[in-house]
């Protein structure tokens, strides 16, 4: 383990900590092997620690005016902005992605920042005057108290800004767990954060992997936890959250399709898949991986391996079209999984696997890889590859097209490319998925909307951000009241539970 790079730090209490761990892992730049950084496992002192100091000081920020946090929002996207190209460089330098894509991860999770600051509209409570006589009831959305964020590497960025934002606007405090393999760009941005104003203890930030998780799943002083990551991760975090009588919510892995009907603006139709098959080396939990080729569109595969055979691949910083896949492990992962598809009967149109980029040797870099002819029994299609790797399969008529996606345990995003009115609503009414293309392949929706996903792709009823993150980070109180003036009689006393 190299000792001349930082520590990155805990953050608790509003202060930037060492922790006493004993335990540390390596931060790589995906291109270079270059040791960035080490990133301690907390310890569960250290856990205790945060959460302490999230629920301290909750007692003072649930009573801050709506107001004065809006404006600390209203500061935070200013100071993101300002500082948008040294953190797309930190996003690249451990993540791997491009420099334009970094940028993209930290817009869409500024758009989410932007939303914070606007937030007092969509936690109003209702009000129904002399539901009996002289009585009124109202609702208030109060704060839950401290809760907590678990984030996977592919959107560094984004998914913290999914969480923590609208989790504090709304009056809780929080308590993040950053991916272990690319915390660098959060932890900047949760500096930002605090220089926007986010008081002591509101924002604090543990690191570590499975056991801080479990840590966080079973605190007694968490109250809801948020997840992003895989479907097995995410899974077991549901269970365990819920079992301790915690809110939940598990945005988890994917297998997204697309529909490529024939009557498909050709050129238009193939830009798209091929960018969000390969863009960010495939690892997108929107990426789309699989391609359902209706009919003549069948006839497509030589200009779709074309198009995708153009790609560049190097380092994000030089801005090609994709860049290195986030680890060894995940190369070794997405080159053996190449290599099941070709065993099991696929046919390799294009094969990423013998990429070489001169200067960047070691790079974790694999290449655009298509298949064609793939069934659903081949391991290249049951597992998410989280790779550049495109399966097309073939269907006679949208209705089999339809019913492909809908045996897919998974239910992230789908797309379909078609110039017919008919067949768009038909798919959006059929298909059985979260997030709907039409004509757009990687439909994550803007935070006025809220991210779902349905079957294996999602556990818990409410989204990420939008209105119904309000509603998970908030509890509704009724209040039901009467006044009486002076004049009011004494009445009689009544036993029955119906109100007069
Ligand atoms: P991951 O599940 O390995 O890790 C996610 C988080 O869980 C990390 O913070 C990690 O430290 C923690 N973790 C890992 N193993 C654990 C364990 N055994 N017990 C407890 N916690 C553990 O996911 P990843 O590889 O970082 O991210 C890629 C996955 O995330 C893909 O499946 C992708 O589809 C999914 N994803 C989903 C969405 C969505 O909105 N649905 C968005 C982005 C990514």
């Amino acid at each position: 383990m190299s000792q001349s790079v930082p520590n990155i730090k805990l953050l608790i209490g509003g202060e930037f900590v060492e922790s006493q761990t004993t335990e540390w892992r390596d931060i790589v730049n995906p291109a270079t092997q270059e040791v960035l950084a080490r990133v301690p496992l907390a310890t569960a002192d250290e856990v205790n620690a945060a959460v302490a100091a999230a629920k301290e000081a909750f007692k003072t920020w649930k009573k801050t005016p709506i107001g004065t946090r809006a404006r600390i929002f209203l500061k935070y996207q200013q100071l993101i902005r300002e500082n948008m190209k040294e953190l797309a460089a930190i996003l690249t330098a451990e993540q791997g992605k491009t420099l334009a894509d970094a940028e993209g991860d930290i817009f869409r999770g500024l758009e989410v920042v932007e939303h914070a600051a606007n937030i007092g509209t969509l936690q109003m409570g209702e009000y129904a005057e002399n539901v009996a006589g002289g009585v009124d009831t109202y609702t208030v959305q109060q704060p839950l108290g401290v809760c907590a964020g678990i984030t996977p590497f592919n959107f560094p960025a984004m998914i913290p800004l999914w969480m923590f934002p609208m989790a504090i606007a709304t009056g809780n405090t929080f308590v993040l767990k950053p991916s272990e393999q690319d915390p660098m760009v959060t932890m900047r941005l949760v500096e930002l954060a605090l220089e926007a104003g986010i008081p002591k203890g509101v924002l604090n930030v543990v690191h570590g992997a499975a056991s801080v998780v479990d840590a966080i799943c079973d605190h007694p002083d968490i109250k809801a936890v948020s997840f992003v990551g895989s479907t097995k991760v995410g899974t077991h975090v549901y269970q365990r959250a819920t079992l301790s009588g915690k809110r939940a919510q598990c945005m988890m892995g994917a297998k997204n399709h697309a529909i490529v009907l024939p009557d498909a603006n050709k050129e238009q139709a193939l830009n798209q898949l091929t960018g969000a098959a390969f863009g960010a080396a495939g690892q997108r939990c929107m990426a789309l991986s699989v391609a359902v080729l209706v009919g003549e569109a069948q006839q497509w595969i030589p200009e779709l391996v074309a198009k995708a055979k153009g790609l560049k691949v190097g380092p994000g910083k030089d801005n090609p079209d994709l860049g290195p896949v986030i680890s060894c492990a995940a190369l070794d992962r997405v080159k053996s999984l190449i290599a099941r598809g070709v065993e099991e009967g696929a046919k390799l149109e294009l094969d990423g696997r013998g990429v070489k980029v001169a200067g960047f040797e070691s790079g974790n870099f694999v290449g655009p890889t298509i298949f064609s002819g793939v069934k659903p029994e081949m391991a290249i299609y049951h597992q998410e590859i989280f790779g550049p790797v495109l399966c097309l399969m073939a269907a006679d008529t949208l209705d089999e097209a339809i019913a492909i996606i809908n045996a897919n345990p998974n239910g992230n995003g789908t797309a379909v490319f078609t110039q017919s009115g008919a067949a768009a609503r038909k798919f959006q009414e059929e298909i059985d998925v979260g997030q709907v293309g039409i004509n757009v392949p990687i439909p994550v929706p803007v935070p006025l909307f809220s991210f779902t996903g349905s079957r294996a792709s999602k556990l818990g009823d409410l989204g990420p951000y939008g209105k119904q993150v309000v509603a998970f980070y908030t509890q509704t109180k009724t209040v039901t009241s009467r006044w009486f003036d002076d004049e009011a009689s004494s009445g009689k006393v009544h036993t029955t539970i119906s109100l007069r």
